[in-house]
């Protein structure tokens, strides 16, 4: 009886795995890749074991010659080296992104040609008695130590890397490497136990049922990949820089909130829908946004069009459906960026069908990334610096205020101005400590009392709707003013309008407070779209703020000259105080101190200045010190 049960075993088995996977609808993966070719070479080697041992047999009998037999004991020693080298493949992809795992592969692909060369050429004998059958000599001992070498190396790897990869990949891939070594152990202190093989088979099956079983991707509900199958497969297409386009879709249930008995169906149909689209690997993202993803090409448009005529028919609920379009990954070389610009276009889809990820919004997030770090690193180096523009009071012709605009030194001492970096740092919230920044310093300034001793009655300092939507933020500034001796009367708060409700609230509600406290109110970019006429009436505001643009119409469109003269003529009626920004000229002074106008801020008396220029600027210009 020959000695080849086990491995005869082992090859069903891998068989039978082998056509599971063939016949499988998976992502094509590079993992997928190297797997399949450890696979085979597995395969192979398990034929070669056991047609080794007939051709012992055979040649022991008599039946073939001694040498043919010895040529398929290296043949099947030759596949054992190119087996535990496939395996090494197999981890390091796992393990390495692409270039890094070419360049070891260029490595170990110079040792494995060594390796098979020495096999072949290093003289081999074997033995048989009864059912021990082993080879032996030169050839098995060079088989032996590049085998151990690449088992090594894998397991070395796995432990090398433990920190950048999952504890599950390391384990599958240790529990592989660990099988095989006990049983080449076992091997070799039982002869006629010949389990390497029945190992080998084992391991693949370990490594297809922790990573390799692509049912691990598939979402139950929809029969659709999930949403990590689409985070391996994105990172996957970039990694091997094969481009891809996709339709991103986002189903929203506008006012209704959905139950998950409607949510669940709505996808299901959408899944089945999307599933007939070849060509196409569908994704469920969320329990509201699937993703089709497609071989980058002309096929976008046509299959958005399809898609957006006829997927709200199918879905047959009152939805409405929103669509994120990448018409190339090439946009980016980056993985993380494609992700982070999903993102934010995800903020940005509010009213909109469809919006499409391109170039510029790629270059958006790279801005905000270093706009954002850029915030970050002024207000720990302390390069955050407040100016001051003095404002003009018509009536006691000297410069009673002014208006506290923030900047940024860059780190070669120049001046950064805040339309950089004032919407990144509203849009991240990086406003709020940087706000809170700019109030210090203001409240610092007037804690010397020099710009009091010298005219000023109050700074006005601009506060971001982002600031007033948090409930304590009257709280937190009186603190602050409390800190540095500040009499509230001293400042004036800038304020735009804000569309939503319950930041009005918010808003109104720490109005109240800092009002109680002395502290009053302007109303910023008057006769811009964000503060109009119905807004001002119902805040509680001592002073309009009249935007540079609303200025400079004055002298250019007669319609605004009507709508100025007669809003200021209301506004007066009302009891409230007019400032007047971007008066560049000695002839805009006069016509806005004509119309009645309070206040006059502009460059024709003063850009923002740093503080030490103000005090400065004041003891100068205002003529009573
Ligand atoms: P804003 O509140 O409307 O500030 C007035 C802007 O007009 C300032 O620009 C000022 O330098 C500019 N300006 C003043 N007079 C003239 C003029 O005669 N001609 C022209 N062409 N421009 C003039 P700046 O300092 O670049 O600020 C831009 C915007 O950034 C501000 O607009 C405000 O919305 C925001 N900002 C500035 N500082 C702060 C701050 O401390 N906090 C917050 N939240 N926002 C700020
Ligand atoms: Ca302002
Ligand atoms: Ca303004």
């Amino acid at each position: 009886m020959l000695n080849i049960e086990l491995q005869s075993c082992a090859l069903v088995m891998l068989l039978v795995l082998l056509v599971i996977f063939i016949g499988e609808r998976a992502l094509d993966l590079r993992s997928r890749k190297l797997y399949l070719r450890a696979l085979i070479s597995c395969i192979i080697c398990l034929i070669l074991d056991i047609s080794s041992i007939i051709g012992i047999s055979a040649a022991n009998a008599g039946t073939i010659a001694p040498g043919f037999a010895r040529l398929i004991c290296k043949l099947y020693i030759c596949s054992l080296v190119i087996q535990s080298y496939e395996g090494l493949q197999y981890a390091a992809g796992e393990f390495y992104a692409l270039d890094a795992h070419k360049k070891i592969r260029r490595f170990f692909s110079l040792t494995l040609v060594l390796g098979v060369i020495l096999v072949a050429i290093l003289p081999i004998n074997y033995f048989i008695m009864g059912r021990v059958v082993f080879s032996y000599g030169p050839s098995t001992v060079a088989t032996y130590v590049f085998t151990l070498l690449y088992i090594g190396m894998t397991i070395a790897l796995a432990f090398y890397k433990s920190d950048t990869t999952s504890g599950r990949r390391r384990r599958a891939i240790l529990c592989w490497q660990g099988c095989w070594l006990c049983a080449a152990l076992v091997q070799l202190t039982h002869p006629t136990i010949l389990v390497v093989g029945l190992a080998a088979a084992f391991g693949m099956m370990i490594l297809y049922a922790e990573l390799e079983n692509p049912h691990e991707g598939i979402d139950r509900a929809t029969g659709l990949y999930t949403s990590n199958a689409l985070l391996d497969y994105m990172r996957d297409r970039y990694d091997t820089g094969r481009h891809f386009s996709s339709i991103f879709i986002l189903v929203d249930y506008a006012t209704q909130s959905p139950s998950t008995e409607v949510e669940r169906t709505v996808m299901i149909r959408m899944a089945n829908y999307l599933r007939r689209f070849s060509g196409t690997h569908c994704f469920r993202q969320s329990d509201k946004g699937l993703t089709l993803l497609f071989e980058e090409g002309g096929r976008m448009d046509s299959l958005y069009q399809t898609i957006s005529e006829e997927l709200p028919i199918v879905i047959g609920y009152p939805v409405r459906l929103h669509y994120i379009l990448l018409r190339t990954s090439k946009i980016t070389d980056r993985f993380e960026e494609c992700i982070n610009a999903h993102s934010y276009l995800l903020t940005q889809m509010e009213g909109k069908k469809a919006v499409e990820m391109d170039a510029d919004t790629i270059a958006h997030i790279k801005n905000y990334a270093t706009v954002r770090e850029m915030i970050e690193d002024a207000m720990k180096d302390g390069r955050v610096e407040v100016f001051f523009q003095p404002i003009y009071n018509v009536k006691e012709k000297i410069f009673t205020s002014a208006e506290a605009l923030v900047r940024i030194r860059d780190e070669d001492g120049r001046v950064v101005p805040p339309g950089m970096f004032i919407p990144v740092a509203e849009e991240n919230g990086l406003i709020i400590p940087l706000g809170e920044e700019i109030f210090r310093q203001v409240c610092a300034l007037l804690a010397t009392g020099k710009p009091q001793e010298y005219g000023i009655q109050y700074i006005e300092v601009n506060l971001s709707v982002a600031q007033f939507d948090q409930e304590d933020l009257a709280d937190r500034f009186i603190a602050i003013m409390e800190e540095y001796g500040i009499k509230p009367y001293w400042l004036n708060l800038e304020i735009t309008e804000t569309a939503s409700s319950s930041a009005k609230r918010i808003l109104l509600s720490n109005m109240k407070k800092l009002k109680e406290k002395g502290v009053t109110f302007s109303l910023d970019d008057f006769g811009t779209g964000r503060s109009n006429l119905d807004y001002f009436v119902e805040m509680p505001v001592e002073i309009i703020k009249f935007d540079y643009s609303f200025t400079q119409a004055y002298f250019t469109s007669k319609k605004a000259r009507t709508v100025m003269e007669s809003v200021i003529t209301m506004m007066h009626r009302m009891g409230l105080f007019i400032v007047s920004e971007g008066v560049e000229t000695r002839d805009q002074l006069d016509a806005m101190a004509g119309l009645g106008v309070n206040y006059i801020q502009g460059y024709y008396f003063s850009k923002p200045i740093p503080r030490d220029e103000f005090t400065d600027f004041l003891k100068d210009k205002n003529p009573v010190w």
